[in-house]
């Protein structure tokens, strides 16, 4: 199935979002179908034993593919076609050259864990990150005897390096993990840095990758291929998804490094299914525009919050001023500010309990990048588990709330967000 499609006209090479409908896909395949069938199947037919034998050979690297010999479809755990057109779609973003979609963020994330990380080794991984994830990190893979190092927005190669002898001396580091912009702070982590440690701790024989977990701007306002990531993980639940009616993750990078993501996504079965594969394509389409005008609406409503007297330490990137010690890295590292903003307003966690009841149009619910807009209370919800001193150093104060910003008409969030601030 992978054919070399055709991307470019008169040798300019098309933009994602026009390729987004047909890129990967035949209709000779299914009947001049203009979009994808569901191929809602577990296995395939062989046309010979013969063809079975060589897609086994490939599949399994026996052997390497011929000139133009691709992965032949074997069984819907090792590749599905609604899964491949959605990974050939989801590579054009982020420029890889190579995914693995997923059932889940979590799935991604562990499953390239599991691919790289082996016992005795260190992972080092930046705070603050998705709760799934920390807890992965500190509670899952101690037991594999694999040593969880974090570090924030604040620290430099010095104090990494610092942290990484004097807590795990001799020690193998296996891989970094960054996830930027943070979450509910917005406090970015730069992936060069990232990358300049993993190449001070790389060997011939052992290349320790960086992978980034691009959720929160990716892949439109954020591409960390280009900064000196090896892999770019996604929850497609959020954004790339985009409608709140699925849950599904990706992984991306060069051949050389998905080939280990995808070869353990094999074995531990952690691919998503083809309804979902199916949905996925649906949403990409129109990624580009949700993500803007998610993005043009949350600029609407930070102007609007700033200049509200019940709204406290605003964060927003497209706030950063020039003399912000992060605005250099967002310049460098980002494409656009996003739609997640969080604020505190006063009175605490019953202060911010009383907006958040006040909504009337935004819903009350963890998760984001939905055409909805959703509010949380990250202290008692997404951040319940995170200690009140780590709480303290990251900001998550009892009055922050997180806001993710949908495809309304922003006048009308601007009516519901000023209505349930003056509730407080
Ligand atoms: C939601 C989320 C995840 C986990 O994804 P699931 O699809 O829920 O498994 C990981 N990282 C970030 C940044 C997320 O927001």
């Amino acid at each position: 199935m992978c054919a070399k499609w055709d991307d470019s006209i008169e040798g300019r090479r098309l933009h994602p979002e026009s390729l987004m409908m047909s890129y990967g896909y035949n209709p000779a395949w299914s009947e001049g179908s203009l979009k994808s069938p569901i191929f809602q199947t577990s296995t395939f037919v062989f046309e010979t034993a013969e063809e079975g034998k060589a897609f086994f050979e490939v599949a399994y690297g026996l052997r390497e593919a011929n000139e133009g010999e691709g992965i032949g479809l074997i069984y819907s755990r090792l590749n599905n076609p609604d899964l491949e057109i959605l990974e050939d779609r989801l590579s054009l973003w982020d420029g890889a050259e190579m995914a693995a979609a997923f059932k889940s963020g979590m799935a991604a994330i562990s499953t390239t864990l599991w691919a790289y990380l082996r016992p005795g080794d260190v992972l080092l991984y930046s705070r603050p990150i998705y709760g799934g994830t920390d807890h992965l990190a500190n509670y899952v893979l101690p037991e594999f005897d694999i040593t969880p190092i974090a570090f924030d927005c604040r620290d430099t190669v010095e104090s990494i390096e610092a942290r990484l002898s004097s807590e795990a001396p001799g020690k193998r580091l296996g891989l970094i993990l960054i996830e930027t912009p943070a979450n509910p702070t917005n406090d970015l982590i730069d992936i060069a840095m990232g990358a300049e440690i993993a190449s001070r701790h790389s060997s011939d024989d052992h290349r320790v990758p960086v992978a980034v977990d691009n959720t929160f701007l990716g892949p439109v306002f954020q591409r960390p291929l280009d900064h000196g990531a090896d892999i770019v993980l996604y929850s497609a639940t959020k954004f790339i998804g985009g409608h709140s009616d699925l849950i599904a993750g990706a992984a991306l990078g060069s051949e050389k490094m998905m080939a280990p993501v995808r070869a353990m996504r094999t074995f531990l079965g952690t691919m998503v299914g083809p309804w979902t594969g199916w949905l996925l394509l649906r949403s990409l389409e129109t990624l580009h525009l949700r993500m803007n005008r998610q993005a043009e609406n949350a600029t609407r409503i930070a102007a609007f919050l700033r200049e509200h007297p019940k709204v406290i330490n605003l964060r927003y990137l497209g706030h950063l001023d020039a003399d912000h010690p992060q605005f250099d890295l967002y310049k460098r590292q980002c494409l656009g500010s996003g739609s997640m903003i969080s604020f505190e307003v006063p009175g605490g966690e019953a202060g911010a309990f009383r907006f958040l009841n006040a909504l009337k149009m935004v819903h009350l619910a963890v998760s984001l990048g939905g055409t909805e807009s959703l509010a949380e209370h990250p202290a008692s919800m997404t951040h319940a588990d995170v200690g009140r001193e780590e709480k303290d150093r990251l900001g998550v104060t009892e009055g922050l709330v997180r806001v993710s910003i949908g495809v309304e008409h922003p006048d009308d969030l601007i009516l519901d967000l000023g209505q349930a601030l003056n509730a407080v």
